[in-house]
C-alpha cells in the first residue's frame, strides 16, 4: 500500500469529499482520493450485501487498455478473477442484408488485443472489494440522499432518515438519472433512442476468436461479445415495445432468433442465462462542476452502450478529477474550489462530448431503415474499409478511441 497523507477532517467536517453512490465509478474516486491522502465519506442508498456479492446485471463491459491501467492503479483489475477477462481481439462491424463488412483489428504486427470483456457485476466487486481496503474509505450502505445544500464552507447532504453529513465537496456518482444532479440544479441533455437493449449469455459450438461482431440488421441490431470460453453476451437492440416479446421467448426461441441473426458463425447456439433489458437514454450533464459539487460516472455522462464508453469514460473521470484535487489538496487548497472542479470538467468535456454526440448519431444512422439512410450506412462502411486513405485513417481514429490509446496519461503508481 503506498504511504498515506492522511488529513483528518476538521470536526465541521464529516470527511475531505463526500460521494453520493458506491457504483464502480463512486467507488473508484473513493480508492483515487484515498490514495492521495483524502479521507472519504460514501453514501449508498442500496444494501451492503447487494454491493459486496452483486448479482449478475448481464452486462459484459468492453474495457480500454487507459481504463485497464486505470484499474491496475487502483487495485481494482488485480481484484478480478482472471477466468472472467475475456480477451478483445477484433471487431467486425456488418450492415442490413450488405456485402460490407468493416474490421477493427489491433494496429499490424502487435499481439495486444484491441480491449478486454469483464462481467459488470465482477467489476462492481472488485471496486467494493478495493475501496474497504482502504482505511480512509467510510461507506455507509441503506443510506439515500434526498436533499442537499451548499454554503460558504461546505456541502451538506440530508438522508431519507433525517441523518446529516457535510465535506468541503461533494460528488454525486448516483448514475445517469442522478438526483443529486437535479437537487444541484444542474440539468442534463437527454436522447431516448425509444429502444431498449435485451441482453442474454448464450453458449455455442465454435471459438469466437475473441471476435465481437456489431450486426445492425433491419428490425434489430444484435451484438455478440466473446466472453471467457465458448461463450458469448448477445446483445439485442430492439424498439422499446418488443423488449417484453424478447424477454418472454423460451431459452430455444431466443437461441433459435441468435443463431439464425448470427448466420452460422458461432455453430449451434444455446441460451445459458437469464436475460436483461435496459432502456436506451444517452444523458450528458450540462455542466460536470458547481462550487463544492462535481459529477462524475453516469451522472456526468451516460452513454448508449453500442460503442462500450460508459465505464471507460467513469474511468477516465474518475482519473482526471483525482488528479486535480490531488494537486489542490498536496497544496493546502481548498477542495471544493471551482478553478480544480472546472480543470476536471474542461477535460473531461473534450474527451467525452464528441464520442457521445458521435455515438448518438451513429446509432441515429444504423437504425433508420429509410431509403437514403440504408444506402448512407452501405457507403460508409465501403468507405471505411476499402477506400484509402480515408480507410486507414478513420480506422486509426476509431482504434484509437477503442484502445483509449486519444486521451491522457494513467494515474500513478500501482497498487496490488
Ligand atoms: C447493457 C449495457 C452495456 C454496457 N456496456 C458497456 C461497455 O461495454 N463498456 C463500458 O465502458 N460501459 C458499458 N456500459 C456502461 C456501464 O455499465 C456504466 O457506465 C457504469 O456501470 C456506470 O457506473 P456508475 O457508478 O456511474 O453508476 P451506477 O452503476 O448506476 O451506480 C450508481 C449508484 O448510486 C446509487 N444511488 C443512486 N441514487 C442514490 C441516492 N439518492 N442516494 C444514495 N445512493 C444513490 C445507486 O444505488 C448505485 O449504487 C454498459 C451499460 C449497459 C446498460
Amino acid at each position: 500500500m503506498p504511504a498515506m497523507n492522511m488529513t483528518a477532517p476538521t470536526s465541521r467536517h464529516d470527511a475531505d469529499v463526500l460521494i453520493i453512490g458506491a457504483g464502480p465509478a463512486g467507488l473508484a474516486l473513493a480508492c483515487a482520493l484515498a490514495d492521495a491522502g483524502m479521507s472519504v465519506l460514501l453514501l449508498e442508498q442500496a444494501a451492503h450485501a447487494s454491493l459486496a456479492e452483486p448479482a449478475d446485471d448481464g452486462r459484459e463491459i468492453a474495457m480500454t487498455h487507459r481504463a485497464r491501467r486505470v484499474m491496475e492503479a487502483l487495485g481494482l483489475w488485480q481484484r478480478l478473477p482472471q477466468a472472467d477477462i475475456a480477451p478483445l481481439r477484433e471487431a467486425r462491424v456488418i450492415d442490413g442484408g450488405g456485402p460490407s463488412m468493416l474490421r477493427f483489428e489491433p494496429e499490424a504486427g502487435g499481439d495486444a488485443p484491441l480491449g478486454w470483456l469483464v462481467p459488470n457485476h465482477r467489476i462492481r466487486r472488485a471496486a467494493l472489494r478495493a475501496a474497504s481496503s482502504r482505511p480512509a474509505v467510510r461507506l455507509l450502505c441503506e443510506a439515500r440522499v434526498s436533499a442537499l445544500s451548499v454554503v460558504t464552507d461546505r456541502a451538506s447532504v440530508r438522508l431519507d432518515d433525517g441523518r446529516e453529513f457535510s465535506a468541503p465537496l461533494l460528488v454525486a456518482a448516483d448514475s445517469r438519472l442522478s438526483q443529486s444532479r437535479r437537487l444541484a440544479g444542474i440539468g442534463a441533455a437527454m436522447h431516448d433512442f425509444g429502444r431498449s437493449v435485451v441482453v442474454g449469455p448464450i453458449a455455442h459450438e465454435r471459438d469466437h476468436q475473441g471476435i465481437a461482431w456489431e450486426c445492425f440488421r433491419y428490425g434489430n441490431t444484435l451484438a455478440l461479445l466473446p466472453m471467457s470460453g465458448r461463450h458469448c453476451s448477445a446483445v439485442v437492440t430492439v424498439p422499446g415495445n418488443q423488449a417484453t416479446e424478447w424477454l418472454a421467448l423460451s431459452d430455444n426461441e431466443f437461441a433459435a432468433r441468435i443463431a439464425q441473426q448470427a448466420e452460422g458463425r458461432l455453430g449451434a447456439v444455446q441460451a445459458a442465462g437469464p436475460r436483461q433489458h435496459y432502456p436506451l437514454v444517452g444523458v450528458y450533464a450540462h455542466r460536470f462542476a458547481a462550487p463544492r459539487f462535481a459529477l462524475i460516472g453516469d451522472a456526468a455522462v451516460g452513454m448508449h452502450p453500442v460503442t462500450a464508453h460508459g465505464w471507460n469514460f467513469g474511468l477516465y473521470g474518475v482519473e482526471v478529477l483525482a488528479r486535480e484535487l490531488r494537486t489542490a489538496h498536496a497544496a493546502g487548497r481548498d477542495l471544493g474550489a471551482l478553478p480544480a472542479l472546472q480543470a476536471y470538467e474542461r477535460e473531461h468535456r473534450r474527451t467525452t462530448l464528441p464520442v457521445y454526440l458521435g455515438t448518438n448519431a451513429l446509432v441515429s444512422l444504423f437504425s433508420d431503415e429509410r431509403a437514403l439512410p440504408k444506402r448512407t450506412r452501405q457507403l460508409l462502411l465501403t468507405v471505411a474499409e476499402r477506400v484509402p486513405p480515408f480507410s486507414a485513417l478513420i480506422k486509426s481514429a476509431i482504434r484509437r478511441q477503442l484502445t483509449g490509446a486519444s486521451h491522457a496519461a494513467p494515474l500513478a503508481g500501482g497498487r496490488a
